[in-house]
């Protein structure tokens, strides 16, 4: 038994928790503020409220809003541009992951000389070590998917190469869960979201490196979701069911840095590094039976996938394939179970090309995968999922 427990990042969890940011001992006296270029975060008086916090503490602070659902490189230099020009000594992302990680990455380029790909350990990245430490990072989360508000990584694209990058200096020092700013989010977002959530505990739960305390935080993020994420589908202001996603999604952040992802996730980096349009989490649920049947088919992981379905709520699981099942159910449950590769406008012609991406740009994850899956089982993966 061992693992490493490192979590260097303050966690207030709690309905109403944006209105003590003030109260909090924040690391700079002037902030970027990093969020998405869509209307959400002003339309429902989310960035009003973070900058009046702000404000009663005394802390100034530059907007930079321009980051789209799939980050891009090009926003991370430009946002670290302007954090360097205007002094800013502390970056705090508001919204869902794609502005976290924008600004975790903003806060490494922000203090650090070339392109953030210099610094990429896949891909054509150059996987230089990073010199100087990043700006402190402040997380506010407004939705439950990523878990990005409890780990250290950033996913940022750079043309076709979608790759997850982080290290003990990319944890947020200070996150702000609070469900209360989660009740806007739309239902098939809440399903996309929270089925992302899901997957990085259930990979969490089946890597090699799996441990007692990954193992925790996994199996109770996993019997959350089974619980919550229909009613949060269902409706978005049940307050009960919205606490219950984002607990399991912050559970599921921690899953992703004491455990970690499978290779489920290079081959969804490599569709919506393909088709940028296609949300992460629902790329995850177009290709997820087909690989949890190729893992539960090739016999290493039998007693955690039972116990993975037991965790979802089919009490009576004896089966690999029964995790199948009770995940087929809750997609049903959340109303996407009929997700479409073609409605995205994916390829079967592609799947060569996406095999090779997931494999050259994320291919560690392979390693720790508890099965081989080769080049050609990709392919046959992404085959099966599609219609
Ligand atoms: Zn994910």
């Amino acid at each position: 038994m061992s693992f490493d427990f490192y979590l260097p990042t303050r966690i207030l969890f709690g309905k109403g928790k944006l209105n003590e940011l003030s109260r909090q001992n924040l690391p700079g006296k002037k902030a970027l503020i990093v969020t998405s270029a869509g209307p959400s975060m002003k339309k429902y008086g989310y960035l009003a409220r973070l900058e009046e916090q702000l404000d009663k503490a005394n802390v100034e602070h530059v907007l930079f809003d321009k980051i789209l659902p799939n980050p891009i490189v090009e926003h991370v230099m430009e946002g670290a541009a302007l954090a360097k020009e205007r002094g800013c000594d502390f970056v705090i992302g508001l919204g869902g992951g794609s502005s976290i990680d924008s600004a975790k990455a903003i806060a490494v380029m922000a203090t650090n000389e070339g392109h953030y790909w210099d610094y990429i350990p896949g891909g054509s990245g150059k996987g230089q070590p990073v010199q100087s430490d990043p700006l402190p990072i402040v997380a506010i989360t407004t939705t439950a998917g990523t878990g990005t508000e409890a780990d250290p990584w950033t996913v940022i694209t750079n043309g076709k190469e979608k790759i997850g990058f982080g290290y003990e200096k990319t944890f947020p020092t200070l996150s702000i869960v609070d469900p209360e700013l989660m009740m806007t989010v739309p239902p098939h977002l809440t399903a996309y979201q929270g089925f992302d959530a899901l997957f990085h505990s259930t990979e969490g739960y089946l890597n090699i490196t799996a441990n007692e305390m990954s193992d925790l935080f996994a199996l109770k993020s996993i019997s959350l979701l089974g619980k919550s994420l229909p009613a949060a589908v269902a409706d978005g202001s049940n307050e009960a069911a919205r606490a219950d996603v984002a607990l399991a999604n912050t559970f599921a952040g921690i899953v992703e840095f004491t455990s970690g992802c499978i290779s489920e996730h290079s081959i969804e980096h490599a569709l919506s590094a393909f088709h940028p349009e296609l949300p992460h989490g629902a790329g995850l649920i177009m290709i997820s039976k087909a690989y949890y049947t190729f893992i539960a088919k090739s016999g290493t992981s039998d007693e955690r996938m039972v116990k993975m379905a037991k965790a979802l709520g089919k009490k009576d699981a004896s089966d690999p394939m029964d995790f199948v099942e009770a995940l087929h159910e809750l997609q049903v449950q959340c109303g996407v179970d009929s997700l479409k590769m073609s409605d995205y406008g994916i390829k079967p012609e592609e799947f060569e090309d996406l095999a090779t991406n997931a494999l050259e740009t994320m291919g560690g994850l392979f390693e720790v995968d508890p099965c081989k899956i080769t080049h050609a089982d990709i392919v046959q993966i992404l085959r099966d999922s599609y219609r």
